[in-house]
């Protein structure tokens, strides 16, 4: 499975060369300038991500890595709509857990005297330290995903997995239920230690890292590949291939598969849970009915 994809496109010429190798580490420099001048503004996320996709999607229609994934039409606009919904009830499901932890987690933090956390260090420090804290915890969920059925099934993690074809928007297309989950690592973090601000600008840069992970474009790996994730490695991570997609569980970093050796390099083939793509309302049903052809699920 192994063998080089002969439908991918490699970068070839100027224009394109400067999108592998800028796009990623540009964007992000950009969205955390942008946020940290005004880290308070409450549509800092909504501009930010919002830009982000507005730079992915001509790029992907334009020098796609593998143009049989590209999605048009009225699927792209379903697409489109799911993932604004998806992502606003996120934010209720992030308001949920402010309501419901908030106090308990204070009241632990005081009782452990856990109040150490460092808001004399710069901001931008900060936003790094809840990130790859945040994504340490969701590095052990994920893995737990692939590992037991059971937690296979209740997240729905499947229907994120059972895409044929990838692009930015993948970053946001997940079962509704396993964004109860997604959301948790950085709730837990930002409310036990009571970090504040920074916990904005992190779930800004994760989603950001997580859309360009999933995007269909001809990405530069080296240098940044070491502390996080690129698409090459998170793509990898949707293959049909069980084995492989039991590797890169970051989503957004990718320095815990290193350490924990998950982390794998390979070109990916074909993506998906199995050979055909479930339909919508197969993928709504997935936590209580997996289609017969799946391949990557725990047994
Ligand atoms: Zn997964």
């Amino acid at each position: 499975m192994n063998q080089p994809d002969p439908t991918y496109v490699e970068a070839s010429g100027v224009p394109a060369n400067v999108i592998k190798y800028a796009l990623q580490p540009v964007s992000l420099v950009l969205i955390l300038w942008y946020w940290i001048n005004d880290p308070d503004n409450p549509l800092a996320f909504a501009i930010t991500i919002g830009a982000l996709h507005m730079v992915l999607w001509p790029l992907e229609l334009s020098m796609p890595a593998r143009p049989g994934w590209l999605i048009r039409g009225w699927e792209k606009a379903r697409d489109i709509v799911l993932v604004i919904l998806l992502t606003i009830a996120t934010g209720y499901v992030a308001v949920l857990y402010d309501a419901l932890l908030r106090e308990p987690l204070s009241d632990f933090r005081q009782s452990l005297n856990l109040d150490v956390w460092p808001h004399q260090w710069p901001l931008l420090v900060q936003v790094f330290v809840v990130f790859f804290c945040s994504e340490f915890i969701w590095y052990w969920f994920h893995r737990a995903e692939h590992r037991w059925h059971f937690a296979w099934r209740l997240t729905g993690h499947g229907t994120h997995h059972s895409f044929k074809r990838l692009g930015a928007l993948n970053f946001g297309l997940n079962h509704p239920l396993e964004f109860f989950l997604l959301v948790l690592p950085a709730a837990l973090i930002e409310l036990t230690f009571g970090v504040g601000l920074a916990a904005a600008g992190a779930a800004i840069l994760g989603t950001a890292q997580a859309s360009i992970a999933h995007c269909n474009l001809d990405l530069n790996t080296k240098g940044i590949g070491w502390l996080l994730t690129t698409n090459r490695y998170h793509i990898h991570h949707h293959s049909v291939v069980l084995a492989e997609s039991n590797t890169n569980y970051g989503c957004s970093a990718i320095i815990w598969d290193r350490l924990f050796g998950t982390f794998a390099d390979a070109q990916t083939r074909e993506a998906g849970s199995g050979p055909t793509e479930p339909s919508l309302w197969q993928k709504v049903l997935m936590p209580i009915r997996e289609p017969v052809d799946t391949a990557i699920a725990p047994d």
